[in-house]
Parts: structure tokens; C-alpha cells; sequence
């Protein structure tokens, strides 16, 4: 069911290249969420996301701190083992700090290509802030029509937002399905079908979603006893996923901010200041954006609880905007009786040995919690 997303992902960059050398056309790189992918396909560009990869580092080290996050480290490696040489500009979004070090990175190393980036406010006045954002996003188009050699219409960025739209609803569909039926997706599957989007054209990707959604709304409701949702940034390295499955955890949701937080996102309705300010602050609460108006920990709460799951917090090393909320995060799920357990990964990781005996732990602990009621 889920084969041919993970060929694509085995392939990788090798069809975005392909890709290139038939239609002529840009490739801006996006790191790695929160930039509006719509506005890069309308100005005829193919956006391609970048959130870190299982590769080894070696070079990385060299430009920047061993104490990174490895999303950035392995960005980085990915970029001087030249795996991003067909790449004509970069869109950084201010996550956090690792992000922000990691632009100025590539402004030094890569003079030759744009490196652009698109601010997101810190503050708590939303005039401003809305302001702010809509001149960071006149900022970074005006910068990528200058890539492009293309101006931006809304004729196209509203033929953009049907082909980003209608991926999207396949999008939401497959989450929904996988609430309703966890036990019949596979969540190596799932994440497999959602990374494939990083390596496909937009309309390709929901070309192949669209199917795998309607023969999954037909499967027959499958057990699920062991449910969990995962927290977090990315569920890479993705073989982790894989681990999940085969000791009988079903993900039943996820607060991914590369999987269900984007996805509450939508697609950017149109370029006001309202309309930008709602897709980026719009969503669900996300670790990397300040929102004093949104608590992460009841939103996670309520969720597992009215899933009947417990939560992993799936921990990127040195993810600060992650770590910073944990003790309060796990506070909170104890507090209400929500089964929680925390790890770290790297994203180059291959020994998974180590999490896998404590997801085992934590199954057997869900039980006993389920039998003491
Ligand atoms: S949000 Fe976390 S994982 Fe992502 S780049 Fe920043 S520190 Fe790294």
C-alpha cells in the first residue's frame, strides 16, 4: 500500500534533479516549515522542503557547534556533500536559534545562491506583529521573483493554492482516517506517504495520496489497544517509526511540527496581513512559535485523552524550543493521568535498540495503568 512512497523516498533527491532538467524550472529549498510553499508555486518554482536526514556528519562540525541540533547538522552535511547543488536559493524560516546560525551558515558558504529568510515575530502586540509579517513575506517574494525571473500574480497564487489545497484535504483525510481506524496504518506507512511530499511535485504527491486515502477509508476497523500520539519536531530518523509497528504501538495522532501542526495550518488564504498572520499563528500550538494566546500542554492533554493515548515526546537532541517545554509538558499529561514518556534522538542514529526496549517498557506500563482503572 504504501510502497511506492517509500521508493520515492529512497530515490530522493534524484527526482527533484530529474525533474529540473526536464521543465528548466527553479528549486528553492525550504527550511524547513512555516514558509508558505504556495507562493514558491506560483512564481512557477518547485519548493522543496528540508528537515534534516539520517547521513553521517563529518564536514557539518567544521562550520558549526557539536551541540546543534542535528537537524541542522545534517542540513548542513546535506548541502556539502552537495546534495542540494540543484537548489537556486534557500527560504529559512526563524525557528530557533539553530535555524537563524544555520542561514548565516549558508549565506557564507553558498555566496552564489540567495539565501533568504522569512522572520517570525516574537510578540504578544498582534498589529504588529501582522505587520511584521506581512513585510517579511513582501521581503522574501520580492526576493524570489528576482530567482524565478517570474512575477507574482494572484491569478497563479490562486492556481497555486488549488493544487496546495486539494494535497492538503488528502492530507487532513489520511489523518482522520488514521484517528478513526490507527490500527490499519501503519505509522512507518503513514510517515512514508507524508515524507514522499518532500521529494514529488505537489499535484504527483496528491496524485498518489489520492488513492491511498480512499482504499484506506474502506479498510475494516483493525485493534488498536496501544495508542500513542507522537510530540515533537520531525519523526525522523524515520526507521523509528518502524519500531512503533512492530511491538504494537498504534500512533493514533500526532503534534509534529513537520506533520499534524503544519497540516493545521492549511494553505496561506491570501497575502494580507490577517491572512499570513492566520496561517502562521493559525494552527496548533508549536514549540517554535511564541503564542501566549495557546497552551501546548492542555492542547496535548485533551488530545490523548480523548484518544485514550498515551504520548511519546520524541525528542530531538539539542532541540532547545522542545526541551524548554518538556518538564512543564510531562507535568501536566502525569497531572491527568496521560501516560508520557520522553527520549532523544539524533537524526543519524542507526542503533535504535536502546528505544525500542523502553517503548517496550512503556506498553507494558500503559497496561497496568488501563487495569489499575
Ligand atoms: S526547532 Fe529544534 S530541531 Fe528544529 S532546527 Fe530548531 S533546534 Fe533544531
Amino acid at each position: 500500500m504504501f510502497e511506492k512512497f517509500i521508493e520515492v523516498n529512497s530515490r530522493g533527491a534524484g527526482a527533484i534533479r530529474d525533474w529540473k532538467a526536464k521543465t528548466g524550472r527553479k528549486v528553492i529549498a525550504v527550511m524547513p516549515e512555516y514558509f508558505p510553499s504556495e507562493v514558491i508555486t506560483a512564481l512557477g518554482a518547485r519548493p522543496v522542503r528540508f528537515r534534516g536526514a539520517q547521513v553521517p556528519i563529518s564536514k557539518a562540525d567544521t562550520y558549526l557547534q557539536s551541540f546543534s541540533c542535528t537537524t541542522t547538522r545534517t542540513i548542513l552535511e546535506q548541502a556539502l556533500n552537495g546534495d542540494m547543488d540543484h537548489v537556486d536559493a534557500f527560504v529559512f524560516t526563524s525557528m530557533c536559534d539553530n535555524q537563524q546560525n544555520l542561514a548565516e551558515v549558508f549565506k557564507r558558504l553558498f555566496p552564489d545562491r540567495p539565501v533568504i529568510i522569512f522572520m517570525i515575530p516574537f510578540t504578544s502586540q498582534i498589529q504588529s506583529r501582522q505587520e511584521r509579517l506581512r513585510e517579511q513575506l513582501d521581503a522574501a517574494i520580492a526576493g524570489l521573483e528576482k530567482v524565478t525571473g517570474s512575477t507574482f500574480t494572484q491569478d497563479a497564487f490562486g492556481q497555486a493554492k488549488v493544487l496546495h489545497r486539494r494535497r492538503g484535504d488528502l492530507i487532513s483525510r489520511l489523518y482522520d482516517v488514521r484517528r478513526r481506524n490507527p490500527g490499519a496504518v501503519s505509522a512507518y506507512g503513514f510517515y512514508s506517504a507524508l515524507k514522499a511530499g518532500s521529494f514529488l511535485p505537489v499535484e504527483e504527491h496528491a496524485d498518489m495520496l489520492g488513492p491511498l486515502v480512499s482504499r484506506l477509508e474502506k479498510e475494516p476497523a483493525r485493534p488498536a489497544e496501544h495508542r500513542v500520539i507522537l510530540s515533537g519536531i520531525t519523526p525522523e530518523p524515520l526507521d523509528l517509526t518502524k519500531v512503533f509497528d512492530e511491538i504494537g504501538l498504534h500512533v493514533v495522532d500526532d503534534d509534529m511540527t513537520s506533520g499534524g501542526r503544519l497540516y493545521s495550518r492549511g494553505v496561506l488564504p491570501g497575502t494580507d496581513a490577517a491572512d499570513i498572520d492566520g496561517f502562521v499563528f493559525g494552527g496548533s500550538p508549536c514549540s517554535t512559535l511564541y503564542d501566549p494566546s495557546k497552551d501546548r500542554r492542555a492542547y496535548l492533554t485533551e488530545k490523548a485523552l480523548a484518544s485514550g493515548a498515551g504520548v511519546v515526546l520524541w525528542q530531538i537532541k539539542f532541540c532547545e524550543p522542545e526541551a524548554f517545554e518538556r518538564p512543564d509538558l510531562m507535568g501536566r499529561l502525569k497531572q491527568s493521568s496521560v501516560p508520557v514518556i520522553s527520549f532523544e534522538v539524533e537524526l543519524q542514529m542507526a542503533g535504535l535498540e536502546g528505544i525500542k526496549t523502553r517503548l517496550q517498557a512503556f506498553k507494558e506500563i500503559m497496561e497496568e495503568m488501563r487495569r489499575q482503572g
